[in-house]
């Protein structure tokens, strides 16, 4: 029964780059601790910094949802490899840096139109439909489908806490929001599931 904890860049916290890094990391330290700890637990973030998995978070615990930029994806077939390959080709003068297929690589991100991977998503709304807990962070919860994590979670009995300072749709639903700043809460949150 894993608890999820679904994070997101807050599209509200503008001025906030520093403290949203810090709130960001505080959330992969929030997980690295529990799976440490024998939960199941699973990431799932709408950032495509890069920044979750280079935070410890294991792979297989990590979801991003709209892609990475520490990635790149071959635009013709799919392939993907480390970011640094094309950054390479293009310090060396390659205009557009290209797969071994031919085909351009592009930033492994998820643009608006886009469709999500369908692997990622199904990982995603199967946790929230298993889970004990659901904690969605730093997230205003507008962006579609994935926000349906949290309803599907309480449908299915999980205890569920929102915790971001702007309004978001589900804020009725939850058992608790909470809008301090995440670099309090996550790491209170952290001690009281370890009790
Ligand atoms: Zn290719």
């Amino acid at each position: 029964m894993p608890p999820p904890l679904a994070s997101a860049r807050n599209p509200g916290a503008a001025a906030g780059g520093v403290d949203e890094l810090a709130a960001a990391w505080r959330a992969a330290s929030t997980v690295v601790v529990l799976t440490g700890a024998g939960m199941s637990t699973l990431l799932v973030t709408q950032n495509v910094d890069g920044l979750h998995e280079r935070s410890g978070v294991p792979r297989e615990r990590l979801v991003t949802i709209h892609g990475t930029d520490a990635a790149i994806e071959c635009m013709e077939c799919g392939r993907r490899d480390e970011r640094a390959l094309a950054q390479r080709a293009w310090e060396a003068g390659v205009a557009v840096p290209r797969c071994s297929c031919g085909g351009p690589w592009k930033p492994a991100t998820i643009s608006f139109g886009q469709s999500l991977v369908q692997a990622d998503l199904h990982r995603a709304l199967e946790a929230a439909g298993t889970c004990d807990l659901l904690v969605a962070a730093g997230t205003s919860l507008v962006v579609g489908p994935i926000n349906e994590m949290v309803p599907l979670a309480r449908r299915a009995g999980a205890r569920s806490a929102i915790l971001t300072a702007s309004e978001t749709p589900f804020d009725q639903l939850v058992d608790w929001k909470i809008s301090r700043p995440l670099t309090e809460v996550l790491p209170a949150l952290c001690a009281l599931i370890l009790g």
